[in-house]
């Protein structure tokens, strides 16, 4: 019948650096992350990923499962409209969905074994660690590349690109952390320049509050001032 109800299961969790939802960026396209996919029992079948190699980007469908417990809303605010505006949430990409699925679209990195497990790597995740993942399709761009396509809040407001300095102290913590997770300054980079703080705070050019972000292990702790964001602590837990 089409009211039945029908459930779904994980088939695969990723890891990903980012340990907490602050500081993800919106969307995969604005995210230099890499994350690596592994298949729960029953799903850890390598036949289920023949001719995956074929597509240079796959589509993820998940879980929020961070904010599923919180339920959903028929009306959200758009961080994109200033953080004050509502909007109807089909109209948005917001996580507090009916059903609380994800998509995102990602650069297939490709399948590696791992301790016998094989294992899907993927670029450009907007995903926090361990999210669920309930399914994984081919991106095709001769369908989902849509030439004509419009976007009414892109004239809204952009996303921030702020200018992003380590204070000098840092400098052998970082390049420490550098050898430990290649690409980490980048990444530190792409998340803060994004500016994490919640939109109405956005156009505040000094703002003295330490804001925390968790990447892998590492606790980075950051103020804006004169317009540009100033890394002043990186701590490894
Ligand atoms: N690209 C996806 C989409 O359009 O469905 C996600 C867009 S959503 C606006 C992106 C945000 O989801 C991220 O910035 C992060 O804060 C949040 N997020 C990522 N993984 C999540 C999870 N497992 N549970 C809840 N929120 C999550």
């Amino acid at each position: 019948m089409m009211t039945d109800n029908y459930s779904i299961s994980p088939i695969a969790t990723i890891n990903t650096p980012f340990k907490q939802k602050f500081a993800i960026p919106r969307q995969p396209s604005l995210a230099n992350a890499k994350g690596s996919i592994s298949f729960l029992p029953g799903f850890d079948d390598p036949a289920m990923l023949e001719g995956i190699e074929g597509f240079s980007h796959l589509w993820l469908l998940f879980i929020f499962h961070q904010t599923l417990p919180r339920g959903w809303k028929s009306k959200v605010k758009a961080p994109r409209l200033g953080g004050n505006v509502t909007t109807g949430v089909l109209a948005t990409r917001s996580t507090h969905r009916p059903n609380g699925i994800g998509m995102s679209a990602v650069r297939n990195l490709g399948i590696e074994i791992k301790k016998d497990r094989t294992v899907l790597n993927v670029g450009g995740v907007d995903l926090v660690d361990a999210t669920p993942i309930v399914d994984i399709k081919p991106y095709l761009p001769y369908s989902d590349n849509v030439d004509d396509a419009t976007d009414s809040l892109s004239t809204h407001s952009g996303i921030p690109a702020r200018r992003v300095e380590f204070e000098k102290i840092l400098a052998s913590k970082l390049s420490e952390l550098e050898r430990k997770y290649v690409g980490f300054k980048a990444l530190c980079k792409n998340v803060l320049s994004q500016d994490p703080r919640p939109a109405y705070k956005q156009h505040i050019d000094d703002d003295p509050k330490t804001y925390k972000v968790a990447l892998y292990d590492v606790d980075i702790g950051f103020v804006i001032h004169k317009g540009v964001v100033t890394v002043t602590q990186i701590n490894q837990l």
